[in-house]
């Protein structure tokens, strides 16, 4: 399995994102930050299936641009899926004809841009090479976390969430867990904000990988860019063999 964190810098490439996403095996994206700025184009073609987490604006602000720069006429259309709630704000927030032309209502009628597909929480959806299990996290709003299974690797994106406890115990009986890619958004000194926000800090990020055996690979992300270097000093001093920060750009094989 082949998993790319999405750069969302505009000049130099930064392993800092802004903008939150990720490509596994070039076809499917987890979330949707900076989907719609990869260049060249044909890499947005590629992407067939985006799963949204949440409906936070890091993780779906270049949906819009992305299904606009893919667009062809015909009944093919990218898979969108996602929950209820991240749906139901996808209607009311983003495709409203103020912020965005509603290419939902536009789909129904005309070439489609997009295919909704509702996510329910530990039901897999089953696609070719790939099955994406959704379990709910604690956020602000209700989030999805992911588990990707090929058969031969599992890898789950546990972002955006506070302290969680399901996902870990799905995980737990899960076969080939690999690696774990798991919010730490704040420093420990904005432990407060972290709880306030729904999010991990290096103390909370320490406590929930403590849970999972030394082998699987643990990938910090969703570290804000403002206090990248204070959560890099902290996960450092966490003594646990493979526990990495996630660089944008890197081709990931698990
Ligand atoms: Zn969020
Ligand atoms: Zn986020």
């Amino acid at each position: 399995m082949k998993v790319e964190f999405l750069p969302s810098t505009v000049g130099t490439p930064a392993t800092k994102q802004f903008c939150i996403s990720a490509v596994v095996n070039d076809t499917i994206a987890i979330d949707a930050g900076s989907i719609g700025l990869l260049w060249p184009v044909e890499r947005q073609m590629q992407i067939r299936h985006v799963f949204l987490s949440h409906s936070h604006l890091d993780h779906v602000a270049s949906l819009p641009l992305f299904l606009d720069n893919i667009y062809r006429l015909g009944p093919d259309c990218p898979l969108v899926y996602a929950c209820e709630a991240t749906i139901k704000s996808l209607r009311e927030d983003i495709f409203n004809d103020r912020l965005w032309p509603d290419f939902i209502r536009l789909s129904e009628q005309e070439s489609p841009f997009l295919e909704l597909q509702t996510l329910r929480p530990e039901i897999p959806v089953v696609l070719p090479g790939l099955t994406v299990t959704p379990v709910l996290l604690k956020h602000l709003v209700p989030t999805m976390g992911f588990i990707l299974q090929d058969g031969d690797s599992t890898v789950a994106v546990v972002s955006d969430t506070s302290p969680t406890q399901r996902i870990w115990e799905v995980l737990a009986a899960t076969e080939n867990l690999r690696a774990v890619i798991l919010d730490c958004s704040f420093p420990d000194s904005l432990r407060w904000l972290a709880d306030k926000s729904g999010h991990l800090c290096p103390e909370l990020f320490a406590e929930e990988i403590h849970r999972l055996p030394e082998s699987v690979q643990v990938i910090a992300y969703h570290l804000k860019p403002c206090f990248f270097g204070e959560i890099e000093r902290e996960l450092k001093a966490i003594r646990r063999a493979n526990l990495e920060i996630g660089v944008t750009g890197r081709e990931y094989v698990f």
